[in-house]
């Protein structure tokens, strides 16, 4: 006789509340993803989030998943995306880098989400203060060296930031890391075949966000 697993509940009345199914993702259109992930950084932002059973989905979670969208961002401490947009796990690929650009294996990563797990949109996120910004805004106008393979993280950002160290002042920084995220974007929208020809059907978009770490707000850029 079984005594565990869902077999022995199969021909009870009670099988189907005790049936697990994959999850479904929570956006079927890109722009129902983006409207997702707005209304939950409003929340996260006015400290309103959520409240949660995590334990109740993890069967479910066990069985696959659905994420509604993908989201490239940086790897500091200070912006966690399922905190920041108030989702659930399953919900965001989240793919993170200090400076939030696109190497080749995260494209790749990215490309999953998107052609094989179904994301909806691909949010890349920057943020004020970023460290690999400074860095890089550093590296350029002084000059400045940095050790072992973060001299190569530096290296990948500066064709994005240099356009825009043409005009100093004291949004340089600020103005930095848009242009960081949008060069992210573009590249992204460009990128053949799998990102540019889920575009071009209709079943991805790809937008920028600029998250302040003072009030939790992300801005779309
Ligand atoms: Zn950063």
């Amino acid at each position: 006789m079984q005594i565990c697993g869902t077999g022995s509940l199969a021909a009870t009345p009670f099988s189907r509340s005790f049936a697990q199914v994959p999850p479904t993702a929570a956006a079927s259109t890109p722009d129902a993803a983006l409207k997702l992930l707005t209304e939950g950084n409003v929340r996260y932002a006015a400290n309103e989030p959520r409240q949660r059973d995590f334990s109740a989905a993890r069967a479910s979670l066990a069985l696959g998943q659905a994420p509604l969208a993908t989201i490239l961002g940086c790897s500091d401490s200070r912006i966690a995306p399922e905190l920041a947009f108030d989702q659930n796990p399953g919900d965001l690929f989240v793919m993170r880098i200090a400076g939030n650009f696109v190497t080749p294996q995260g494209l790749g990563s990215i490309e999953y989400g998107s052609a094989v797990l179904g994301s909806k949109l691909i949010m890349v996120l920057g943020h004020s203060s970023c460290g690999a910004v400074k860095a890089t805004i550093s590296a350029l106008q002084k000059g400045n060296k940095f050790p072992g393979h973060i001299a190569g993280l530096v290296q990948a950002m500066k064709p994005a930031i240099a356009p825009v160290m043409k005009k100093s002042g004291d949004d340089l920084e600020q103005r930095a890391v848009i242009a960081n995220v949008r060069h992210s974007v573009e590249q992204l929208k460009a990128s053949k075949p799998i990102l540019s020809g889920l575009i071009a059907k209709g079943q991805l978009r790809v937008v920028g966000g600029v998250y302040d770490l003072a009030t939790g707000k992300v801005t779309m850029v």
